[in-house]
Order: structure tokens, then C-alpha cells, then sequence
């Protein structure tokens, strides 16, 4: 109502009035009282005609006044008037100069450049106006969010439980197995017949499609479940078909076909070949003069060529990994502290631990300042002297706005590893980020790049900058970049991997730990890490401890 009249150019006082109203009746806990008992007037600043209002709203749950409003104003004033960032001048200004009477109207003339033509208005005003019509526009029709690697994985570990009671052989496919960020769905090759199958299932939420050869359910609103139906001749056909990506699919089609290879399940052969049945995988990829291709580089991308020269039997995997990087402690924002993180990762089987809290800047996660980082060193010297974890003295400097560092440069060469990565101001535009990074990147010690782009997958998108450029001055400057292993960041992502890979920069598969349970995400690190190509001898933290102590020292390179 304040704003309608506002853009009706009702008096000052009025608007004044209503808005005062707003802010009156949020600080009251419980209305219901004062409504029944006619008490509203009661209340600083409702006087008898604003009483009578809030009473019919609240009993009729409208207002006759409000629907007067509407139907005096403009044709779609009370649309227009719901856009984010639209305010009763901008409205009415907006309405004068260029006559718009719809959210629609308002989009074509923020993406046709008019309304930067108004006075009052400015580009960027223009660009936050288009981005906000969109949402109105689509608003109730959004998409659920997919879900993480980490919740899917948990989600199939009790599905793949119940399955197991319905079918004598199952085997995980699909985005899951290949190890994607998220998935809308979890896939399943099963012996026997899929409808059959899924028959047996309890959890499901809505069955879409039962045959014999194929079943679909929801599992939720966001999952879905495809069971793929096979015999146990065809079982090495079905799970490459389930598990690939349409050009893993179509350059394995291709291979087969240079060799005289007809592959059942690849659509008819034209010279008449039989088809081939193959019982498992690895015959189907022997077949192809092939070792069997690990699922999360069944990508299309270089993996036939580097399979074929045996490079992925160094792929890097879990059990290579011998020490956890990059954990807070109870010294900034960690729940545990230095020893018991210590003896957690002995307990895990890792043989060195970097604790590497939050810089001074980083006022919101109790970033370490100098005095409380010596106290912090004696600490982690005296529970050295009973782990036989080995413990390294770290940070994780911000980045600073300007793309310096968080300490001085003696303060960092102290440290025997410094992870530098980016906490706030994320959304500067690409020239001036790419500019901080860079910069940061190129400074001469040691450094590895933390959870690089800063997105945090389903709630905030990578920052804008030429990571090509950022890769040039790592490479340059001798440093190595950081696969975030918390499936909420994932980061840098894995499609980044190959180009890092060309430049020569190393890579650590960190935890990112805040506290001792934090330390279990590693496997979702080394499956990007995966995904990526990335061989054992490119993981710094594959190496033993002395080794990885020595190359990670922030020493002036
Ligand atoms: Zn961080
Ligand atoms: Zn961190």
C-alpha cells in the first residue's frame, strides 16, 4: 500500500504513515489480541483509519483499499511494482518516459538498453532490473536443486542395500559412478528383468516408466532412480552403455569400428558383423586393444589415448594419499583441537597433518593474529612431541582485495606451507578479479591456490576471472593448486585439471577440515582429482612426508 501510493503521488505523510505502520505492527509478538479486543489505536502512530485496515486484513486476509489502489494506477503498476529493485520513483519514471505496462515490457526495454536512457538510470541499474524480471517471471517454476555427490552416494549405499535383497546382481552407473558433482539421478545395471525389480522396491515415491528392459521411478522430488535391465552375457555391454558419456560411448563405437568390431548395443553394424556380447567390462575394453577405463574418466575426452599408453594405471586413487591438507583448528574457525585433530588423522592412517587456520583478516572465522600464531606454534611443538603424525605449521592467507597476502612476506616464509585463497569480495567483475589473482598467484613463495573460483555448489556461483591467465602466473611462479575435497565446493573444478595439467602446476587434494569428522570428504577430492587424469606423481600429498614438506616450503622460488 505505501508503495502504490507513493507511485500514486498520494501526500508524504500518508506514505510516511503506512510505512511507520509496517514497523510498528513487525515489533508486536502476537496481534490476535489486540485485534479482538479493538486495541490497535493503542499502538504509537495506528491511529483509527489505519486500525480499521490491519483489522480487515486480518480478518478477511484483504482490503478493499488495497484493490482500489490497484485499480487506480496504471495497467500493471501493481506487477510492475512487485519486480526487485523497482521502487515508486523508478516506476513512475520508468512509466513517464517510456510508457511500460508489464513485467514484459520492462524486460524487452531493460535488454533493448532503453532504460538506461532514462535519467536516474544507469546500466548497471538496467542489468539488476533484467536479471530481477527474469525471476519474477519464472518465479514458482524453479527446478529443485540436484543433489551432492556426498548426499547421493549416501543415498545409494541404502538403495544399492535394498536392491541387493531383489536382484542377485547389481552394479552402480550412470553420473554417480563417473563421479559428477551432482546428480538428478542414480542408476543401476541389474541382472534380470528392471520392472520386476523395481516392483520390490519400498522407498519409491512415483514410479514412471516399468518395462522389462528399463524402470524410472522418483525417488524424491529431486532424484530420480533408472534401473537398466541385463543378462549375464550382456553384462559387460550394459554397464559401458550406463556408465559412459555419449562421446565415451561414440569414440569406443568408433575404435570398434576401425578394428571390425561390432559392439552389441551400438546400433546395427552395416556390413553385417555379428554383434558382440561381452560378459564384463574389461573383456569389452580388451576387445578394443584397451585396459579397462577407470568410470570417472569414461568422459570423451584424451582418456582412449592415455588408456592405450598405459598412463591411467597412475591414476591417482585414495589409498595413495598420505596426508591431510589444509585443517582448521579451535585457533580460528575449526571445532577441534591441534591434538585431537592430530590423533584423528593417525587414526585414519595419514602420516602429516597441515594446520593451516585463517589469516587476520578473516575477522569472521577468528582469523590468527601474530601474537596468538606463536602461541599457536609452542602448541603444535608440544603435541608434536607425542604424534607420530607429523605436523606442519600453516595458513590459509586471504587474498587480499588488492591480490597481496595476509602476512608479511617473513611471517609467510615461517610457515612451512601457505594456502592462499579468497574469502570475500567475490564478485568483482572479471578484469579486476582475474587482476587480484594473478597477482596473487605470481608473488615468489611457494603457495598453493585455495578452493580456487570460491563457488559453493547449489548456493553460490564461481567467481569471474580468466583462469587461464591465473594458471600462466601459478606456473610461472612455481606453485600448486588445491582440489577442495568438501562436496559443497569441489573446487577448483576438475574441468580445470587438464589445462593445469599442461602447465605443469601440482595439485593437493586437501580436506578443508573444521573439525575431526570434516576429515572423512577425502574421498570426494580424489574422485575430481579422477575425473580430471590426474596421475599419483602430480598429487603433491601422495608423497611421504619429508618429500611433502620440502616441496610445499614457501621459500622464495
Ligand atoms: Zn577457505
Ligand atoms: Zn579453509
Amino acid at each position: 500500500m505505501a508503495a502504490l501510493l507513493e507511485f500514486a503521488k498520494a501526500p508524504k505523510f500518508k506514505v510516511r504513515a503506512y510505512l511507520r505502520a509496517v514497523e510498528v505492527v513487525d515489533t508486536v509478538a502476537d496481534l490476535a489480541p489486540l485485534v479482538e479486543q479493538g486495541r490497535l489505536a493503542e499502538l504509537e502512530g495506528i491511529g483509527a483509519s489505519l486500525s480499521r485496515q490491519i483489522e480487515e486484513l486480518w480478518n478477511t486476509g484483504g482490503s478493499q483499499f488495497l484493490e482500489r489502489l490497484r485499480r487506480e494506477l496504471p495497467e500493471g503498476a501493481s506487477e510492475l511494482i512487485q519486480v526487485e529493485g523497482m521502487t515508486p520513483r523508478r516506476l513512475r519514471a520508468l512509466v513517464d518516459a517510456l510508457g511500460i505496462r508489464s513485467v514484459n515490457e520492462l524486460r524487452a526495454a531493460c535488454a533493448d538498453e532503453r532504460v538506461r536512457t532514462v535519467p536516474g538510470f544507469g546500466q548497471k541499474t538496467e542489468q539488476h532490473l533484467l536479471a530481477a524480471c527474469d525471476r519474477w517471471l519464472h518465479r514458482g517454476e524453479e527446478v529443485p536443486l540436484p543433489t551432492l555427490v556426498s548426499k547421493a552416494l549416501e543415498r545409494a549405499a541404502v538403495l544399492e542395500h535394498e536392491l541387493s535383497s531383489a536382484t542377485e546382481r547389481l552394479q552402480l552407473v550412470g553420473d554417480l559412478r563417473r563421479g559428477q558433482e551432482t546428480v538428478r539421478e542414480l542408476e543401476w545395471v541389474v541382472l534380470g528383468s528392471t520392472s520386476e525389480v523395481l516392483q520390490r522396491l519400498g522407498s519409491l515415491r512415483q514410479v514412471l516408466r516399468l518395462e522389462p528392459e528399463l524402470g524410472r521411478a522418483h525417488l524424491s522430488e529431486a532424484l530420480k532412480l533408472q534401473l537398466h535391465s541385463a543378462t549375464a552375457e550382456t553384462w559387460g555391454n550394459a554397464l559401458v552403455l550406463a556408465t559412459g558419456n555419449d562421446a565415451h560411448l561414440a569414440a569406443l563405437g568408433k575404435r570398434a569400428a576401425e578394428r571390425g568390431v561390432s559392439l552389441q548395443g551400438w546400433g546395427e553394424p552395416s556390413d553385417g558383423t555379428p554383434a558382440r556380447q561381452f560378459a564384463s567390462e574389461q573383456a569389452l575394453y580388451a576387445a578394443l586393444g584397451l585396459p579397462l577405463i577407470p568410470p570417472e574418466l569414461r568422459n570423451g575426452r584424451d582418456e582412449l589415448v592415455r588408456a592405450a599408453q598405459g598412463e591411467l594405471e597412475q591414476l591417482v586413487a585414495e589409498p595413495d594419499i598420505q596426508g591431510f591438507v589444509h585443517c582448521h583448528t579451535s585457533y580460528s574457525d575449526g571445532r577441534n583441537t591441534i591434538a585431537e585433530m592430530a590423533e584423528a588423522a593417525h587414526a585414519l592412517g595419514m602420516k602429516y597433518l597441515t594446520i593451516t587456520d585463517h589469516s587476520p583478516s578473516a575477522h569472521y572465522a577468528n582469523g590468527v593474529s601474530l601474537d596468538r600464531l606463536k602461541q599457536q606454534w609452542d602448541e603444535i611443538a608440544a603435541v608434536q612431541e607425542s604424534s607420530p603424525v607429523r605436523l606442519l605449521r600453516g595458513t590459509e592467507s586471504d587474498i587480499l582485495a588488492d591480490g597481496n597476502l595476509d602476512y608479511p612476506d617473513s611471517i609467510l616464509e615461517g610457515f612451512d606451507v601457505v594456502i592462499a585463497s579468497i574469502h570475500a569480495r567475490h564478485r568483482m567483475d572479471r578484469a579486476t578479479m582475474t587482476a587480484r589473482l594473478t597477482r596473487a598467484m605470481s608473488l615468489p613463495l611457494f603457495k598453493i591456490w585455495g578452493h580456487g573460483l570460491g563457488r559453493i555448489l547449489n548456493h553460490r556461483d564461481a567467481i569471474d576471472c580468466d583462469v587461464l591467465a591465473v594458471l600462466d602466473a601459478l606456473a610461472g611462479s612455481r606453485g600448486a593448486i588445491e582440489l577442495n575435497s568438501d562436496p559443497h565446493r569441489l573446487d577448483l573444478p576438475a574441468e580445470w585439471i587438464p589445462a593445469a595439467r599442461e602447465r605443469n602446476i601440482p595439485f593437493v587434494v586437501s580436506v578443508d577440515a573444521h573439525s575431526t569428522r570434516g576429515l572423512g570428504v577425502l574421498r570426494y577430492g580424489v574422485l575430481m582429482a579422477r575425473r580430471g587424469g590426474l596421475l599419483r606423481s602430480e598429487v603433491l600429498n601422495t608423497e611421504p612426508a619429508a618429500r611433502f614438506a620440502a616441496l610445499v616450503r614457501p621459500t622464495q622460488r
